[in-house]
């Protein structure tokens, strides 16, 4: 064989996974260990929303808490021990219409694959409100894990009452002199265990029943406009960031009109975890709006990569 089409061979894949967070990378653990010629297209930043986690606190296995980093890691350690491959790069094109399927990446790669798990999970949701987009970067974040040491002494506000908004409000102590919770209800999401650590912690205050209306400032964030919801009443509070923690939203570009969703946008499963499209799989955020943990990502990667592995009839030994 020459060295054109040891490169050409290289791209024929039983298993291509697109994504890289607790859902690809367990799904090809199974795939390789499976036998399937497996092949990660890891996306960018690759790693996914776990990334950005300073502390896991209940991820099996992890007796102590543990930086988001690495436990991801130490999974994509275990793929590739197990010989999956990987490529940093995105995938920009998909197409379903025939098996193999074919596709295409940023970097300007063309692979096939007999079986495909879609695994790109999901992108913060944002406040669309005035002055958010402009100062995005410039006292507007998204990441208190990335961003909170830009805030020594400073006053920050977090938007949400979620499990993120709660670990990012926590996060955002070590550094803020001062950390406002800004919540449009007077009742958290968040768990038991982190509304104690947030209602006990004497630089945190929350401000209930309040949205965000405007994010102002020029260069930086200034202030924002708190808008009561029971009032309607506004106020302006004067702090140096926002942090907004509101949720998220699936990443579905890549496969929209050409994959089912449901009516959440979420890719939606015919069967266990094969999409729309026989011999198409997903699994972790993209196609889960209730449960959204690492762990369930990691257990819907493994379902997905078994299941590839069942559509194309190779024994599980
Ligand atoms: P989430 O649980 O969906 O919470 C989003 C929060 O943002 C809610 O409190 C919601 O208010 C608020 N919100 C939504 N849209 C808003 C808007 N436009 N303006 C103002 N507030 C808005 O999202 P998350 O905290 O990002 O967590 C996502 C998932 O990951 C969850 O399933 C969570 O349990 C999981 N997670 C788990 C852990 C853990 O177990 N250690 C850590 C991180 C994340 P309402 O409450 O009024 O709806």
């Amino acid at each position: 064989m020459n060295m054109a089409n040891i490169h050409q061979d290289n791209k024929k894949w039983g298993l291509i996974i697109i994504g890289s967070g607790p859902a690809g990378l367990t799904g090809a653990i199974y795939g390789s260990r499976g036998g399937l010629k497996t092949l990660v297209v890891t996306g960018f930043p690759w790693g996914g929303n776990l990334m950005l986690s300073s502390e896991v606190e209940n991820y099996p296995g992890f007796p102590d808490a543990v930086p988001g980093p690495a436990i991801i890691t130490k999974i994509r350690e275990q793929a590739k021990r197990l010989g999956a491959e990987f490529v940093e790069d995105m995938v920009t094109d998909l197409d379903t219409s025939k098996r193999p399927f074919t596709l295409e990446t940023q970097k300007g790669q063309t692979y096939t694959a007999k079986t495909v798990i879609i695994a790109t999970g999901s992108k913060p949701r944002m406040l669309e409100v005035p002055g958010e987009k402009e100062l995005l970067g410039k006292g507007v974040s998204v990441c208190a894990t990335c961003d909170a040491a830009f805030f020594k002494d400073k006053t920050v506000g977090i938007v949400g009452g979620g499990d993120v908004a709660a670990e990012e409000a926590i996060f955002l102590t070590k550094f803020a002199q001062k950390v406002y919770l800004i919540h449009r209800r007077d009742k958290l999401r968040a768990t038991k265990a982190l509304e104690k650590r947030i209602l006990s912690n004497p630089k945190i205050e929350a401000l209930w029943n309040k949205t965000v209306a405007e994010i102002k400032g020029k260069d930086r964030v200034k202030s924002v406009v708190l808008k009561d919801t029971q009032t309607g009443k506004e106020k302006e509070l004067v702090l140096d960031g926002i942090f907004i923690a509101i949720g998220y939203t699936p990443q579905t570009e890549l496969v929209k009109g050409n994959l089912e969703l449901d009516e959440n946008g979420y890719i939606k499963l015919v069967k266990e975890t094969q999409t729309s499209v026989p011999g198409i799989f997903a699994a972790g955020d993209v196609t889960d709006s209730r449960y959204q943990q690492a762990v369930t990502s990691a257990g819907e990667g493994a379902k997905a990569a078994i299941d590839a592995l069942k559509f194309l009839d190779v024994s599980l030994i």
